[in-house]
């Protein structure tokens, strides 16, 4: 199949091009938005990744323009209009799970930080400075983490969580026997968020979790509780949780997704420019942590998209 490839990052075209299973790739380093779309005319597939814009009017566009699959090397696809391209019958295949374990321990890595204060700790050094003055923090052994999602990256977060020696609630519409069995408690959602000391979220972006954490959900927290966000911006209430900080409501804050990403993160890898007010008001706290939406950039989950991408192909292709 002839496939256009749109990728900002050089690294796609890298792995894609290792596990590729015999399909002519074009690959084009720029995000798919209106002005993009052009370019993937007089080809049979698009790849895509988080930071592309499928809208409806491109969804069209590209129908017109010959396109009959649209892949995504991820497992989100809250930026594709699904409806639009199941009525024009183009296929939308998704890396559903992939190293769950490089967003798990991502989601760990930001709870280890702000818990220790590593990221202070690491400027102050440079500065020459080996005090321990606001370092203190807490164990995580036998503190309380609630868990908003448990499918995948939720089920992997929870199996690390255990070796920390946590007490783990959970909320998830469909609990998993596997967590049970771990002692993984499940509850309502009032009743997760209640007495956690962190709260992680790890359920998907859809109509019913956008801003799951808002003014109200917040009021729920223990004062002073860490929130760590690797699953999408959308689900959290930024303005809110700002106020959360103001008040100390909310101790700490670790994200990894952030509700304006598409533009930001992914907006000019030349510019080191912050172009978002709220971003700027966010990173103004000590004890927040964002990082550039890489809990899944690991090599083995570069490779495992690579290879479950080109499975997708291959499936539609071979009808
Ligand atoms: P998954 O589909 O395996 O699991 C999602 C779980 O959320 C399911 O168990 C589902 O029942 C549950 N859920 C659905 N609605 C819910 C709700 N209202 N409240 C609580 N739980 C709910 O997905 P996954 O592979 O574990 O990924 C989770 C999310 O992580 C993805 O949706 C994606 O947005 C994000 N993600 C981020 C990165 C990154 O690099 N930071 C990488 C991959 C995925």
């Amino acid at each position: 199949m002839k496939i256009a490839v749109f990728s900002t990052y050089r690294y796609d075209e890298e792995f894609l091009s290792r596990f590729n299973t015999g399909h002519e790739l074009s690959f084009f380093t720029v995000a798919l938005t209106e002005e993009t779309v052009k370019l993937a005319e007089g080809f049979d597939a698009i790849c895509i990744f988080v930071n592309d814009r499928v809208d409806s009017e491109i969804i069209k566009t590209l129908h017109k323009g010959g396109i009959k699959l649209i892949v995504l090397r991820c497992a989100g696809f809250n930026n594709v209009a699904i409806e639009t391209a199941n009525e024009l019958g183009i296929p939308v295949l998704r890396v559903p799970a992939y190293s769950p374990e490089a967003v798990a321990e991502h989601a760990i890595a930001l709870i280890l930080t702000l818990n220790r204060k590593t990221h202070k700790a690491y400027n102050r050094i440079r500065e020459g400075n080996f005090s321990l003055e606001k370092l203190m923090g807490f164990n995580l052994h036998r503190h309380k983490v609630a868990v908003i999602g448990t499918g995948n990256i939720g089920k992997a977060f929870c199996r690390i969580l255990k070796g920390f020696g946590c007490l783990i609630s959970a909320y998830d519409p469909y609990p998993s026997t596997e967590l049970q069995d771990l002692g993984v408690k499940y509850g309502t959602l009032q009743e997760t968020l209640n007495d956690a000391d962190i709260v992680a979220l790890h359920c998907p972006l859809t109509e019913t979790t956008k801003h799951l954490i808002n003014k109200e959900t917040l009021k729920l927290f223990k004062e002073g509780a860490m929130l760590i966000n690797t699953s999408r911006g959308g689900l959290i209430d930024t303005k809110a949780v700002i106020k959360a900080l103001k008040t100390g409501q909310l101790g700490y804050l670790g994200l990894d997704v952030y509700e304006q990403e598409s533009t930001l993160f992914f907006h000019d890898h030349s510019e080191n420019v912050i172009q978002d007010d709220l971003i700027t008001r966010l990173i103004s706290f000590p004890n927040v942590l964002i990082t550039s939406h890489q809990g899944f950039f690991t090599k083995e989950a570069m490779e495992e998209i690579a290879q479950i991408t080109f499975k997708n192909i291959d499936a539609f292709s071979k009808g």
